[in-house]
């Protein structure tokens, strides 16, 4: 066969040459802006050779600081089309986090939506690489900032070359895209997305047994395109010729539910979070939502409860899927094989809300704490390991690579049962994070800030389950036995709130004469789970 390299500008070529009157349909801070795909392919261009100018080489870091938006999917692929690798930056790091992460990936160009300057004004002095900031805004003039040297996107796109040659000599194993990852505890880790993991994990999106992405969806990615890459779905769309529909900054569920009445929207992904707002604003409003064939969720596990009600009482297909930063993201997800479509209601819905089974392309072993492979019982619980073409070999210059990576798997984490049918459930994570409506916030952190405070004697922080984020911190504090009685949990929260984001502190901090541990001294956190399942948090 013939050794064609796979390659992200190929796939925006196919949407300019074949679906140039499709469109991307783009909320930002201004309005609702309708492009082509022609003109997508224009601004593109246009972008690389503006980047090509400021000094862009290929194989360096140029960073997003961006919503889901027009700009942010021209930078997908104007960034890679030039041999250079696209970081996708998450808003939503501490600012020492996305320092961190910027020094780390030597970003040399940022391209930053307007109203998230700020957020890197506060830090720019500690970056080291940066040489250009772009900003990406719809007014004329620049917002009024102290960075520098600062561009304006649509004025750079405008002396840009709309004939832009897309890089030819890229080996498909090049590194496109990069994104870094929440560790249990120090700073986040690296992953490189190559040219050909991309492209088959978008041929993967368009599988008829998984997502079934195809020419004729409108399909609108809420997920982040700063989370794995909205999952991958502006690439798979693009190479597609799939609408897209981006939400925009700030959206709300009411004006979620407004783009897929107006814009007819057949397939959106997003955490469980999202939909159980979604769900909310359907209950109260009045919606046409019958044009959606699908709604992804993955991220957390999806509830029983909301796969069943946007089911039977909104008749829209809920597809639970299950992937990481690592994995592109997508490698397992739930749907019933023919055979099991006639089984009670209640039973398709347990095989439904576990993860899934494998997308083809992807290989599993679950192990044990012995080493073994468990047997596919439903109940033998083990650790998931993965292999596969989109699955990352390595954290990006980073000792944690030996953790996660071995022999040849990747180790995820994640520990599960796996039933007959080779569907897997997810049932603890051997990692010690907790996720709040899909971002991550690290126990081990919180543990460490309160052990640190002078009439703190231990500390644990463990999830416990949210209706509206899935988990949220709770925090048990063993106080010394001079401050007990005497320090409050206000006192804590006060001093907890100058170093933490608000929404990593914990719900509630619970007082305990001792912490549960293990045989080795460690901090049973399993048992810490168990007592505080059904402690409802104060928000
Ligand atoms: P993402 O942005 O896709 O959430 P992360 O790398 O931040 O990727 O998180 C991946 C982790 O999230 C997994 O290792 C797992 O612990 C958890 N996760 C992802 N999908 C699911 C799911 N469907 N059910 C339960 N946990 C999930």
């Amino acid at each position: 066969m013939m050794n064609v390299p796979l390659t992200l500008s190929s796939m925006m070529e196919r949407a300019e040459t074949y679906f140039a009157k499709k469109q991307v349909i783009s909320r930002t801070s201004s309005g609702v802006h309708t492009f082509t795909y022609r003109e997508i392919g224009e601004r593109t261009r246009r972008l690389a050779s503006a980047l090509e100018k400021l000094g862009v080489k290929k194989g360096e870091r140029v960073g997003t600081l961006a919503w889901n938006h027009h700009r942010h999917l021209e930078a997908y692929f104007a960034i890679p089309g030039l041999g250079a690798v696209l970081h996708t930056i998450n808003i939503r790091l501490a600012p020492q986090q996305i320092v961190y992460i910027i020094n780390h990936a030597e970003d040399q160009v940022l391209l930053i939506d307007d109203d998230l300057v700020p957020l890197i004004e506060k830090v720019k002095d500690e970056l080291k690489t940066v040489k250009a900031f772009v900003i990406m805004t719809d007014k004329d003039e620049l917002p009024e900032t102290s960075l520098e040297p600062v561009y304006h996107y649509e004025n750079l796109l405008e002396e840009g070359n709309p004939g832009f040659e897309f890089v030819k000599d890229i080996d498909e194993n090049d590194p496109a895209g990069m994104c870094y990852t929440s560790a249990t505890t120090g700073n986040p880790k690296g992953v490189v997305y190559s040219h050909r993991g991309i492209v088959l994990h978008s041929m993967a999106l368009g599988l008829a047994d998984t997502a079934a992405l195809s020419e004729r969806d409108v399909a609108m990615p809420v997920v982040p395109m700063f989370h794995v890459n909205a999952w991958g779905l502006p690439f798979a769309a693009v190479w597609f010729g799939t609408t897209q529909v981006m939400p925009g900054p700030y959206f709300t569920p009411k004006l979620l539910a407004d783009m897929i009445q107006e814009h007819q929207v057949t397939l959106t992904a997003g955490v469980p979070t999202i939909w159980l707002g979604l769900l909310k604003e359907l209950e109260e409003g009045d919606y046409d939502m019958s044009s959606l064939r699908a709604i992804l969720c993955g991220g957390s596990a999806a509830p029983k409860g909301l796969i069943h009600t946007f089911e039977s009482k909104y008749k829209i297909p809920f597809v639970h899927a299950y992937g990481m930063t690592e994995t592109s993201p997508l490698v397992v997800l739930s749907r019933l094989k023919s055979y099991q479509q006639d089984l009670p209601e209640e039973a398709r819905l347990d095989i439904r809300a576990k993860q899934g089974g494998l997308v083809p392309g992807v290989e599993m072993k679950v192990v044990g704490k012995d080493g073994k492979e468990v047997a596919w019982n439903g109940e033998e619980m083990g650790e998931l390991l993965l292999r596969g073409p989109w699955i990352a070999d390595e954290y990006y210059q980073d000792e944690r690579t030996k953790e996660a990576f071995q022999d040849g798997w990747l180790h995820t984490g994640d520990v599960v049962t796996v039933d007959e049918e080779g569907v897997i459930k997810i049932v603890d994570r051997t990692k010690d994070l907790i996720k709040s409506g899909g971002e991550w916030i690290s126990s081990v952190d919180l543990e460490n800030a309160l052990m640190a405070h002078e009439d703190v004697f231990e500390a644990a922080v463990v999830a416990v389950p949210h209706e509206k984020w899935q988990e949220r911190p709770v925090a048990c504090v063993v106080l010394k036995d001079n401050a007990r009685g005497k320090v409050t949990k206000e006192e804590l929260y006060d001093y907890l709130k100058p170093q933490f984001a608000k929404w990593w502190l914990p719900d509630d901090i619970v007082f305990m004469d001792e912490i549960p541990k293990t045989s080795v001294g460690k901090f049973l956190k399993r048992a810490l789970r168990e007592q505080l399942k059904d402690h409802h948090s104060a928000s």
